[in-house]
């Protein structure tokens, strides 16, 4: 095992030694979906940030209990403190019952993790399935005389938690900020102060998703989840808490302060952030139409792109970004990751029954340190990419007959792959990836066929003609029945 690893910690602002709190363990807790939609892009970028932090501790020799939540109540629309549950609105939109919605979207959710080859948590624990420890983590913090009851919900009494403790370090704010920036209470609040936020609500008559509590029939606040479920499998100190830079403030700073009010502890030792993604320059929003979902990158179906790229194109392509930048979304570096991708691959492919041809000019021991170089450096793919690349060379060179190699460093070679492509950097071999394809093949079609199918209806009969002479091309013949569209790939 390895002490060289260095994380930068989000909350300190500076790279630090990681010395696991109990090792050969490390807890790792990370904010997961709220499944009330299809996940954007953003959020693979996200997930697949702390898939690679997972993979590479496990790589290390830890064994990680890697905790990431499905939060299936309490976030309400616009991320406000009181309103609509976003979970609740759409199952009203789409006349479904929250837990239909919630399903749904985390059936959806998984799909697209197994697409991008993200491993599964070790535990995925629901917010509506941990009520009672949220209830009990609230009665806490009332003891502690942290928050207060307000006509039935409960709120966090931000002020007075920060005269012991400075609220919003995090993400770098004070209260004197904080205020300056705050509405006003509005009369509809049964807040003390507009910085208070709420770790339990009173359920109006129309709210669906409701629980009874000491304070009657309400439902838990967003941020107080992530703490109650953090303390529960990982303790109130932990290693990592890791999530998508929007979430520093005000979830993250908020579930501080709830694990300071409850525990005395604050809970994880380090704070990481992923970054976003931006497309041509501009960030990734649905509301700025520039938003994709994997579905649309994958097939090229969106009006910003050229064509679709393979889930491991995409997967490269975020990794030959550090977490902690932003990344650009282009045609161009797209097709240059495709590329790039490929190359790396059949490099790794052509080492495949290479015969040893006498002693190794290369060497092969610094390849080795400075792939561990870049992942002890604060998970550096980008480096670490480039190191392989390099790899690769010599790989071609040898199956070229340009360079000579021992049998001990041909085995080496093929293993460092292994070690750093597929463990570490969770790459899939093309022929994985074609089948994988294959496996998606039916959905995939399933989709266009409802888009044509939809088009007809709207009598846009241009775009299922379309739609169909497009799939013709490729092979696929479309045969419309009084059940529906059937298809047959030739
Ligand atoms: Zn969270």
């Amino acid at each position: 095992m390895t002490a060289k690893l260095k994380i930068y910690n989000t909350l300190t602002r500076q790279k630090e030694n990681f010395e696991p709190i109990n090792p050969p363990h490390v807890g790792l807790y990370v904010c997961g979906p709220t499944v009330y939609s299809d996940v954007h892009l953003g959020n693979v970028r996200s997930f697949l940030s702390f898939d690679i932090v997972y993979r590479y501790l496990s790589f290390l020799g830890y064994k990680v209990r890697y905790v990431r939540n499905i939060t299936d109540v309490g976030h309400l629309v616009d991320d406000a403190d009181s309103g609509e549950d976003k979970i609740a609105k759409k199952a009203r939109l789409e006349q479904l019952e929250p837990m239909e919605v919630v399903q749904k979207y985390t059936n959806g959710f998984h799909d697209v993790m197994r697409l991008f080859n993200i491993l599964p948590p070790s535990i995925e624990p629901t917010a509506t399935a941990h009520i009672i420890e949220q209830i009990e983590m609230v009665k806490k913090i009332l003891d502690k005389g942290f928050a207060y009851e307000s006509d039935g919900s409960v709120y966090f009494d931000v002020r007075k938690f920060n005269e012991s403790h400075p609220y919003g370090k995090l993400s770098g704010r004070n209260i004197d900020d904080l205020m300056a920036n705050t509405r006003s209470l509005d009369g509809q609040d049964h807040k003390r102060d507009p910085l208070d936020f709420a770790i339990w609500k009173r359920a109006e008559s129309s709210h669906i998703m409701r629980w009874p509590s000491p304070w009657g029939e309400g439902f838990p606040g967003w941020h107080l989840e992530c703490s109650a479920m953090s303390t529960k499998y990982l303790g109130a100190e932990f290693d990592i808490h890791g999530g998508g830079m929007d979430l520093k403030f005000p979830h993250h700073d908020c579930e501080i302060a709830q694990n300071i009010g409850a525990t005395g502890k604050s809970g994880p030792r380090i704070w990481m952030h992923g970054n976003m993604l931006t497309v041509n320059g501009r960030k990734m929003a649905k509301s700025e139409g520039n938003g994709f979902t994997p579905e649309e990158l994958i097939s090229g179906n969106h009006k910003l792109l050229e064509q679709g790229y393979s889930p491991m194109t995409v997967r490269f392509f975020m990794l030959q970004c550090h977490y902690a930048s932003t990344l650009d979304f282009s045609n161009e570096a797209l097709r240059a990751a495709e590329k790039g991708y490929k190359r790396l691959m059949d490099a790794i492919d052509g080492l495949e029954g290479l015969e040893p041809s006498g002693k190794s000019d290369f060497d092969l021991a610094a390849l080795q340190a400075a792939c561990a170089e870049a992942m002890n450096d604060d998970f550096n793919t980008p480096i670490l990419i480039s190191v392989l690349f390099e790899a690769a060379k010599i790989a071609r060179q040898i199956q070229s007959g340009d360079r000579s190699c021992s049998e001990e460093d041909l085995t080496g070679l093929r293993s460092l792959f292994d070690d750093y492509a597929f463990t570490v950097l969770g790459f899939r071999k093309l022929e994985e990836s074609k089948g994988k394809e294959e496996e998606l093949t039916p959905g995939l079609m399933d989709l266009i066929l409802k888009l044509r199918h939809s088009a007809k209806l709207s009598k846009d009969y241009a775009t299922a003609d379309r739609i169909r002479n497009a799939l013709q091309e490729m092979g696929i013949t479309v045969k419309d029945t009084p059940q529906g569209s059937e298809y047959k790939i030739d």
